[in-house]
């Protein structure tokens, strides 16, 4: 392809003139009925979409790979590629293929990447659809994210890549912008990233553009103020944006900054692990969006994500949640106004069409519908009076006026583009009615001219009739042909007969078909008005859109307490948890047996449990249980408890062993410490934090050791609020040595050989590990039972039993001695420093020793 261009056809010339404009995006080239892509697109493509990949004569001397698609099934090919996170330009036949010379005239039309698309078509409803563009500079990194479906804009600034991973995570961006230092492998591997020049980061133009944008003076207004890298980054995106949609984006009209303080953070993945939107798997089920969403509209299923995933630390915003949710019970009303919303519909998502001036007829439909109900919906909120319910009601306001409008200016049945008409209510227009008048008049007068003829020529077999091609014509048999009179024109000769115009009916045919023309000419102008008007009340239509939404999540949360049993939880200002007969909301919902509810305590004379008992036993669920109950308390949901009394939590940290981790691939041994790491860097005394059987990636010592001493750290230096639960059972000694730590342990009974899980949390330790039982009932023969159980005895004949032996501190250089002989990856470590160094730096060196065995 490095061949001369001017060596190709003209088509391929025009072609690949167009290709050089768009080297990134695949070019989709109108040719007659399809999309056709070539050379390295054609290739990519018949990947993407399965499609046959074949050649195109020669140019330039060599085939030319081809792929294409059918032009009537583009939506569903570029979803396909959407959802990829390819970008797609397409170029269409501008010109007239009759009056050209050489190839037709073409021209891209439509650029279609993944964070800026707004058609129906190509958008999940369920799923907030962002563009983010993130710069890296001074050690920090600015994101801006957009959703052009709603013109939210948001700015952050965050100071470490951990942070910046869980920002991303839950932004999930379909479309990621990156400046050119940032070149973490990770970044580069997600699907729809795109390097963007250096030039396109800078402040000054960021600055200009925001604010013409907005059409402001200044940012001031905005409290974005004293994020500068997130601002170089926004500027990227608002460039990228309005590139690729060629029109005003009014309704992208301001832009707030987010604070990761405001939040009870969740990294990366603490956001998998709790399976809160989506599972370990990557789908939908079984995840605690999945039992909390009944929402009724599209935007309201976006709303309550966004809440899921971010949990706020504000107690008195969380307060208002629970008052208005607490209404709503009180009330009995939940279920009536959720009737009302269904009929709503994604009118979020319209407004942002009607903002870029691509809404469809039917989007118009909808927004009726919706104005229509907006009063129904203000009666059902008369009584109600709480701070969040009086702020939805002033923001839903009225809209008769584009009610009434709407009413007379649409069909109620429209086609779905405004292409061909038929779109703007007969009524509307008086120019219009006129103007259809004619042609719709045009078949009486028609037959009245045929009549006529008739009666004039003596023909009785004269017809009037129409073809596209030829127009309006007189049609009488060949036989007749002579009769004709003198002022009939000859206008097509077909076999049996002759077609002839009148100067009265050309007149006729003038005036019909401008009338026509005109039309629809004067329909789409009309259409562009609505949408202009509606555009005018933008900002109020989207203030109601999102006083909709939440009313939406916080109607389905008060039928969600209602129906799951669930209790307003009390946030308190001193730190600690407090939940009676709690139950895991998902695998309450999941299994066929009643769940088993547990208490889970933790304050300051008690912030570390320990928890053991058999494979099965219900550890991970009891853990997993206390941190979904937080961040539904925090999401101001009610909770699955009987009581919850819960203090204030900055962040939940989630670690989950190894071999638990069914995300495949990442379990690996230095995964494992970087995330502990993370931990043990990050957690405060108002962290909850959740250690799942860690160790389990390596030996038995290593693991042992390790484990040992992150829950020492977690006890004695973060003062977190942990559950640990753990298969070391040397661990339950940790009590002996630290206060503020407890036993607490799942239990199970042997029944006629059989074990029974009890499933109930109780005080001390596990007395008894029933590995050797899961595995016989699991089917192990028994011979290797047998074996298993001798080797048992062994091993902890000689196993480690106290404290004393496995001594960590940070202040002792020994860090992890085992029966007085210090492990041999250790002695490695003492080489490299014997007198500084802390379990944190300890445990990433033996991670580091860990990775040259
Ligand atoms: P462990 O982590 O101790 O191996 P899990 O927490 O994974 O055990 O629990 C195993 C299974 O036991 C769960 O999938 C669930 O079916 C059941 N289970 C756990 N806790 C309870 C409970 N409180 N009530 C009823 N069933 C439970
Ligand atoms: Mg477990």
């Amino acid at each position: 392809m490095i061949t001369q261009i001017s060596s190709h056809t003209p088509m391929m010339q025009q072609y690949l003139r167009i290709k050089a404009e768009y080297p990134d995006l695949l070019v989709l080239y109108r040719m007659g009925d399809f999309y056709e892509l070539f050379f390295d697109d054609a290739e990519k493509a018949a990947k993407l979409l399965s499609i046959t990949l074949t050649a195109r004569g020669k140019s330039a001397g060599q085939p030319i790979p081809m792929a294409g698609v059918p032009f009537h099934a583009i939506e569903r090919y570029l979803a396909k590629l959407v959802k990829l996170g390819e970008s797609v330009a397409i170029c269409e036949q501008i010109g007239d293929p009759a009056t050209s010379k050489g190839p037709v005239e073409r021209a891209v039309t439509r650029l279609v990447t993944p964070g800026t698309v707004s058609d129906e078509a190509l958008l999940d409803e369920s799923q907030d659809n962002l563009i983010v563009a993130m710069h890296h500079q001074k050690n920090l990194y600015g994101i801006a994210a957009l959703d052009i479906t709603s013109g939210r804009f948001q700015v952050q600034e965050v100071n470490d890549e951990n942070a910046m991973f869980s920002e991303l995570e839950r932004l999930k961006p379909a479309e990621l912008l990156l400046s050119d230092e940032l070149d973490h492998p990770l970044l580069q591997k997600r699907a729809g990233t795109k390097k963007r020049p250096p030039w396109e980061f800078e402040y000054e133009t960021a600055e200009r553009l925001l604010l013409t944008q907005f059409k402001t003076r200044d940012l001031s207004g905005f409290g974005i103020e004293k994020l500068p890298v997130a601002i170089a980054a926004a500027g990227c995106l608002l460039q990228y944006v309005q590139n690729t949609q060629r029109t005003a984006l009014p309704h992208i009209s301001s832009i707030r900054a987010e604070q990761r303080s405001d939040t009870v953070i969740l990294d990366a993945i603490s956001q998998r692990n709790l399976e809160i939107v989506t599972n370990l798997q990557g789908t939908q089920e079984h995840t605690l969006i999945s039992v909390f969403d009944r929402t009724a509209t599209p935007m309201g299923g976006r709303l309550i994500r966004r809440w899921f995933l971010r949990p706020l630390r504000n107690h008195d915003a969380l307060i208002a949640r629970q008052q208005a949710i607490a209404d709503f019970l009180a009330q009995q009303l939940y279920a009536e106004v959720h009737e009302l919303l269904r009929g709503i519909g994604d009118i979020e998502r319209i407004l942002a069409r009607v903002a870029l001036r691509s809404a469809r007829p039917r989007d118009l439909l909808q927004l009726r519908y919706a104005f229509a109900m907006l009063p129904s919906l203000q009666r059902l909120l008369l009584n109600l009076d709480s701070f969040r319910i009086n702020k939805i009601k002033d923001d839903l306001n009225s809209f008769d006026d584009l009610k009434g409008l709407l009413t007379n200016a649409i069909i109620e049945n429209p086609p779905v583009v405004i292409r061909d008409g038929g779109v703007v209510a007969d009524g509307y227009d008086s120019e219009l009615d006129e103007l259809r008048g004619i042609s719709a008049n045009a078949g009486e007068y028609l037959l009245a001219l045929e009549a006529r003829e008739k009666e004039r020529s003596g023909i009785a077999t004269l017809k009037v009739g129409y073809n596209r091609v030829h127009g309006y014509f007189i049609e009488v048999s060949r036989t007749q042909a002579k009769q004709v009179p003198i002022d009939y024109i000859r206008r097509q000769t077909l076999k049996n007969a002759e077609r002839y115009i009148t100067p009265e009916l050309k007149e006729f045919e003038d005036k019909a078909l401008s009338a026509k023309a005109k039309a629809l000419a004067r329909e789409k102008m009309l259409y562009e008005q609505l949408l202009n008007k509606l555009a005018e009340q933008l900002q109020p239509l989207q203030v109601c859109a999102a006083a909709l939404a939440e009313l939406d999540v916080l109607t389905n949360l008060a039928e969600r307490a209602h129906s799951l049993q669930l209790v307003c939880p009390e946030l308190a200002n001193t730190t600690g948890i407090e939940i009676i007969g709690g139950k895991h909301p998902v695998i309450e919902q999941a299994i066929d047996e009643p769940f088993v509810p547990n208490n889970t305590h933790l304050h300051d004379a008690r912030r570390m449990l320990i928890i053991t008992g058999p494979n099965m036993g219900g550890k991970s669920t009891y853990m997993r249980q206390t941190a979904l109950i937080v961040l539904l308390a925090y999401v101001g949901s009610f909770v699955p408890a009987t009581s919850a009394k819960i203090g204030p939590i900055d962040r939940i940290f989630t670690r989950i062993g190894a071999a638990d981790d069914l995300a495949s691939g990442r379990s690996t041994f230095m995964v494992e410490m970087t995330e502990t790491a993370n931990i043990l860097h990050n957690a405060t005394t108002n962290s909850l934090v959740l250690m799942d059987e860690i160790g389990r990636g390596t030996s038995t010592f290593d693991g042992l050791s390790l484990a040992w001493a992150c829950a020492a750290h977690l006890a004695k230096s973060v003062q977190a609020l942990t559950l640990f639960a753990t298969h070391y059972f040397e661990l339950t000694l940790l009590p002996e040595s630290f206060q503020n730590i407890e036993n607490v342990h799942l239990d199970a009974i042997e029944h006629d050989d059989k074990i029974i899980f009890m499933h109930a949390v109780s005080e001390g330790p596990a007395n008894q590990s029933y590995g050797l039982q899961v595995a016989q009932l699991a089917g192990v023969p028994d011979h290797v039972i047998k074996q298993a159980r001798h080797k048992l005895q062994e091993l902890e004949d000689h196993a480690v039993h106290s404290p004393q032996l496995l001594n960590i501190s940070p202040q002792q250089p020994d860090l992890f001695v085992i029966n007085d002989e210090p492990h041999p990856a250790l002695e490695q470590l003492k080489q490299i420093d014997t007198n500084a160094i802390t379990p944190l730096d300890a445990l990433k060196l033996l991670a580091e020793i860990k990775k040259t065995l």
